[in-house]
């Protein structure tokens, strides 16, 4: 069996259209822009990539957005003040505070000071609470982004077994609800389950959200299902990437390697996976890229919501 690849930056595109034609809709009739603050602090590399595709999707897609970046030293009570304004300003329709933050700042106090109906990443207790008694809520950007792909794939998900591996806050746990939403049966492995494989290899739909290169491999794959990779790792081994990949990609990898001094892999072995599943996402060109266009829909929706259009 050769998988089929699913795409994550086509149905990334049309989420991001369909965003842009509601943000015009807005413009027109209510003669707004819905506005995204994001707050970054510090220098980490990877959020200072994600932070800056952010905002920049943000701009193309008609919104206004803010960076607020400030220097690693800044304490816990700046941070604090900063989400408190931010949630006081009736033009801030979305926040987020990019993590991880450094270690003089309280993570959980700063995520819990965000008002909820602007809390885009969903990851106040609030939100998570209502995602989990199935109401409307805002919620995480990466795991409604795994439904999107699902869904607009034509992946049945009603009934089928669901086995998400990894149980974070961010990922696992509300990609467990999504799934129970949609009616599946679904199963949460973690770093002290037993039995792991027999349990993955059950899956029609198989989640990994672990953070460790290629874990998932044949073993843990049923023929013919659906497997999600969620996993960002880098790697900068040539042996490493020649254990992942295959013919058809592995010259690529090598290349990227030595251009960049490694190259993002995800949680799924990718020359294992194509063997067995009928579909899988790709790392890079997968999930990730669906991420940032579900918190632009999540942006619009908060907008609409607080405003009450
Ligand atoms: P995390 O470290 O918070 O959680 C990892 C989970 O994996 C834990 O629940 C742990 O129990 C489980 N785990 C670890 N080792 C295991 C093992 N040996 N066997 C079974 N389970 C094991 O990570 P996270 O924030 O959920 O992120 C997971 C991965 O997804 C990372 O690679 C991260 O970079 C990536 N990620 C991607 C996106 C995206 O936009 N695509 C967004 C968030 C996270």
């Amino acid at each position: 069996m050769t998988a089929r690849i699913l795409s994550g930056k086509e149905i990334a595109e049309q989420i991001k259209r369909e965003v842009a034609e509601e943000v015009r809709g807005l413009v027109e009739k209510h003669g707004f822009r819905p506005c995204l603050a994001v707050v970054r602090v510090g220098e980490d590399a990877a959020s200072a990539v994600y932070v800056g595709s952010k905002v920049k999707t943000s701009e193309e897609l008609g919104m206004i957005s803010e960076h607020h970046h400030l220097p690693a030293e800044t304490s816990h009570k700046e941070v604090l003040k900063l989400v408190k304004d931010l949630n006081n300003r009736d033009d801030v329709d979305g926040i987020l505070v990019q993590l991880p933050l450094p270690e003089q700042i309280d993570e959980r106090e700063i995520l819990e000071a965000i008002n909820p109906q602007k809390d885009v990443d969903g990851f106040h207790p609030i939100n998570v609470g209502k995602l989990s008694q199935g109401q409307k809520s805002l919620v995480p950007c990466t795991p409604a982004g795994v439904i999107e792909i699902l869904k607009r794939s034509n992946i049945p998900i009603a009934g089928e077994h669901a086995v998400i591996i990894g149980r974070s806050n961010i990922v696992g746990k509300p990609m467990a609800q999504l799934l129970l939403q949609e009616n599946a049966t679904v199963t949460i492995c973690h770093s002290r389950t037993k039995n792991l494989a027999e349990i993955a290899s059950n899956a029609g739909i198989l989640v990994a959200a672990i953070g460790r290169a290629g874990f998932v491999r044949a073993e843990h794959i049923k023929t013919g299902a659906t497997v999600i990779d969620v996993g960002i790792n880098s790697v900068s081994s040539a042996e490493i990437a020649k254990e992942l990949f295959g013919e058809d990609e592995i010259e690529k990898r090598l290349n990227t390697i030595i251009k960049r001094g490694f190259t993002l892999v995800g949680d799924v072995n990718p020359k294992e996976a194509k063997e067995k599943a009928a579909n899988l996402t790709p790392v890079p060109g997968g999930v990730g890229l669906l991420t940032v266009a579900m918190l632009m829909k999540n942006t619009v929706e908060a907008a609409r919501r607080r405003r009450g259009i």
